[in-house]
Parts: C-alpha cells; structure tokens; sequence
C-alpha cells in the first residue's frame, strides 16, 4: 500500500541553506485526514505505555507533540531554545554542522515519578534529541521512547541515540 504520508511531503531543496534537502511537513498538517493519520501512528507504539508527559523540540516538535500528547491522554512540556522559558531550567549544548546550539527545560516540568516521550518532527543526525535526552535525564523521568514523524535515516541519528532506548518513526526515508 503506497505510504499517503510520505507521499505527501514536500522536499524543498536548499532551504534554509544551501544543500539541505528541507522535509516539508505543512501538506501532511494542512491536511485533516492525514493530520489525524499522522498523530494515530505516531501514538500506535505507546498507547499502553503509560506516557505521562511528551516532551517536544522547539520549534516543529511543538506542532504535532500536543496533539500526540492529547492522543495518549498524557501533558506536553516544551523543550526550548534559548532564554525562552521563564523559570529556572537545565541547558544541554550540542553540536551543529558549524558550532553548537542549547536546549532548555524547565526543572519541574517533570520528575522521577512521570513516563516522559521524546517527540520531534524529523531526526537527522541525533544532536538535538541527544541533548533532549540529556535534559530529561537530569530531571530523573523515565524516557520510555523516542518518537519522530520523520527518520532521515541515511543520516544515521537513531545509532547515536542510547541503546534500548524504543525509537519509532512514521516515515524513513
Ligand atoms: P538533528 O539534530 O541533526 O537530528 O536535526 C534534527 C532537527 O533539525 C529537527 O528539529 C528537525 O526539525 C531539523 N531538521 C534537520 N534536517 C532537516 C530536514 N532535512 N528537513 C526538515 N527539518 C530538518
């Protein structure tokens, strides 16, 4: 059966730099039945999981993240760049291509008693949910999975995310 969500990204070549294959998820959001397809199967996996919280990357993670977290009848918490969220947070760097970027979370946003899932809308090489990781991990939630709309998987990301560690994407490319 042809893939209708991966058929209806858009790439859009050079954007915002030159030489990066930009994966357009706006047709897939703009879309009501494949906006509600998307959310169903990126909560598939965790629907027994016990998902207290989904945590999502700033800024495309904020668009499906809610509406996955409403789906698994769970709380959403932003994972921010930085100087955007207002109370005392945790800072993780991580690489980029040329230097490094932060993430930001909230101290309190959870804690060793919440069943936390890591929401992004692609994974690339890994670095920004690496450092996600990170931050959750200093607040002693469990993660109990990693869940991207998109796995640019010739990129490798997924192998530099922590062993055991429940990875799932709706569309690999
Ligand atoms: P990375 O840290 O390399 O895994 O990159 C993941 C982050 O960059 C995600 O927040 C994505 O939104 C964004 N990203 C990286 N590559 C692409 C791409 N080809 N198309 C769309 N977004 C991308």
């Amino acid at each position: 059966m042809p893939d209708r969500l991966a058929a209806a990204l858009r790439t859009v070549a050079d954007f915002p730099t030159p030489g990066v294959q930009f994966k357009d998820i706006t047709p897939i959001l703009g879309d009501a039945a494949l906006l509600r397809e998307a959310v169903e199967r990126l909560a598939a996996p965790y629907r027994e999981a016990g998902v207290t919280h989904v945590a999502g990357m700033e800024a495309r993670g904020f668009l499906l993240g809610p509406l996955l977290a409403a789906e698994l009848g769970a709380g959403f918490i932003p994972v921010r760049k930085p100087g955007k969220l207002p109370a005392d947070t945790y800072a993780e760097a991580y690489a980029l291509e040329y230097g490094t970027d932060t993430l930001e979370l909230h101290r309190d946003a959870c804690g060793p008693a919440d069943r936390v899932l890591l929401h992004d809308d692609v994974i690339a090489t890994g670095g920004t949910a690496g450092a996600a990781l990170r931050l959750l991990a200093r607040t002693g939630a469990a993660v109990v999975g990693a869940s991207f709309l998109i796995d640019l998987s010739f990129l490798g990301g997924r192998a530099t995310l922590p062993e055991g560690l429940p990875v799932h994407a709706a569309i690999e490319l």
